[in-house]
């Protein structure tokens, strides 16, 4: 279905190839030249030729020359005259985000999202559902495909599919030195039955990137939530279990093996709750979703919560979602429960901000539909724990993004390597990062073509065989 009204996308590619053919063999600086313009017009940082050359240091004449590659790449479109301070109007250039396309999904406990992202970033289409892990990993994961598959037969004139970025649940091992790239990806031990990369670049014929749901919405909040305009934030999500996610410096902080964040199962009361992991008193166990939803539950058997037991009537079982919405029409026991749960992981925070000195915290996730009870209550015990100066300074909001954080910043996750000066070379001659079997067929016919083939096939062979053995090692 990704391949279906691809014409006009081949026929640019091959162009594009050519164009950049010329000048790959003359070094890596061009490529990161040509991705640090890139980085600038898609941020919107700089939109004429001279903000390019002012913010990048690149001469006048590089500048002119990696904006008409871009331009002939379908990345940037330009060229609209801006307001003149005095001489000639300057050109004004734009990042023309519908040259490809991004599937986004993300993968809870007891939720599953996907989405269809263009290169800037903007979802054209998202559905949630509850779904998730809880159904089962091969379950799920064969729900996310059978939706990726109807997302692209609603939409058949994207043409392309760049990458597709997933978000899941638990910890993600990176291979030192790297982020978030399609080779690396090593799952918690309970998906190694299940690759879900393998499978979804089998099927739909692009590289996947996976990483962690928390460090994704960490940088979906950065660059389209309460991040925007920012370089640093932290989220804190609370969902079934509870993680962090760090950006610093407009990038995902993933720490040496890819496990930042990952605070769920620091102990926070010793001797408290059992925990999966089999310790006692982890923070999940202690403060997260699936311990909130028995506690609830344990409220509805003794008919200590009104609310709850009425949601109880409905023939369902209490989660911490109703808590949180119970919270906020004043439960007295659900008040208590959510107060007592925003002081718990305020303490967790306190030392996170000490440590990091964010200005901002995002709390997202299922639990933070509970709202100002909630954050009162991490405020509270934030500055009861930590006198430090960071804790001062801090601003602790909720998400507005809400679900849409973790597909958003999935979506970014491949776009910003894609567009890495690293990932360029893999592609940049392709004129599209999409793996097409067909491809070399639709290649013209001419000698030029032909004495290129191998080095291409090359790349393409060298990006699967690394991803096939990622999988294997997991
Ligand atoms: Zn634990």
């Amino acid at each position: 279905m990704a391949r279906v009204a691809r014409g006009t996308d081949r026929a640019r590619g091959a162009r594009s190839a050519r164009d950049w053919d010329g000048g790959r063999h003359r070094g890596g600086g061009e490529l990161d030249s040509l991705s640090a313009v890139l980085r600038l017009i898609r941020s919107g940082a700089a939109e004429t030729r001279q903000e390019i050359e002012a913010q990048s240091g690149l001469g006048r004449a590089v500048v002119a020359a990696r904006v008409a590659a871009l331009i002939k790449l379908g990345l940037v479109a330009g060229g609209d005259l801006g307001p003149s301070s005095g001489g000639r109007a300057p050109r004004q250039f734009r990042f023309n985000g519908e040259a490809g396309h991004v599937l986004v999904g993300s993968i809870g406990h007891t939720s599953l999202g996907v989405g269809l992202s263009d290169l800037s970033g903007r979802l054209l289409v998202e559905h949630h559902e509850r779904s998730g892990v809880d159904i089962g990993i091969g379950n799920a994961i064969d729900r996310l495909e059978g939706l990726f598959a109807s997302t692209l037969a609603e939409h058949p004139n994207v043409g392309d599919i760049w990458g597709i970025g997933l978000a899941v649940p638990g910890p993600v091992r990176l291979a030192a030195g790297r982020n978030g790239t399609p080779e690396n990806h090593a799952l918690a031990a309970e998906w190694v039955e299940h690759p879900v990369a393998e499978r979804l670049r089998s099927r739909f014929g692009t590289p996947v990137w996976i990483d962690n749901d928390a460090h994704l919405m960490a940088l979906g909040e950065l660059r389209a939530g309460r991040g925007d305009g920012r370089e640093e934030l932290l989220i804190l999500k609370m969902g079934s279990g509870i993680s962090a996610g760090l950006c610093w410096n407009g990038q995902v902080h993933r720490g040496a093996h890819g496990y930042a964040g990952d605070i769920g199962h620091v102990v926070v009361e010793p001797g408290g709750p059992l925990c999966r992991c089999g310790n006692s008193g982890c923070l999940n166990a202690v403060a997260g979703g699936a311990a909130i939803a028995r506690e609830a539950q344990r409220a509805v058997a003794d008919g200590r919560s009104p609310y709850l037991v009425e949601v109880a009537a409905q023939g369902r079982d209490a989660t911490a979602a109703d808590v949180g919405m119970g919270a906020y029409r004043g439960d007295a026991f659900c008040v208590e429960l959510i107060s007592r749960v925003g002081g718990t992981v305020g303490g967790t925070l306190a030392t996170l901000v000490t440590a990091y000195n964010p200005s901002l915290v995002v709390v997202g996730g299922g639990v933070a539909q509970a709202g100002e009870i909630l954050l009162a209550a991490m405020r509270e015990a934030l500055y009861r724990r930590s006198r430090s100066l960071a804790t001062q300074d801090v601003t602790i909001v909720r998400s507005e993004m809400g679900r849409t954080a973790g597909l958003v910043g999935a979506a970014f996750a491949v776009i910003d390597d894609l567009f890495s000066a690293e990932r360029l070379r893999t592609w940049i001659a392709d004129g599209s990062p999409a793996v097409t079997d067909e491809r070399p067929a639709a290649r013209p016919a001419t000698t030029e073509a032909a004495a290129r083939r191998p080095s291409r096939d090359r790349h393409r062979t060298t990006r699967r065989s690394t991803s096939a053995a990622a999988v294997r090692d997991r």
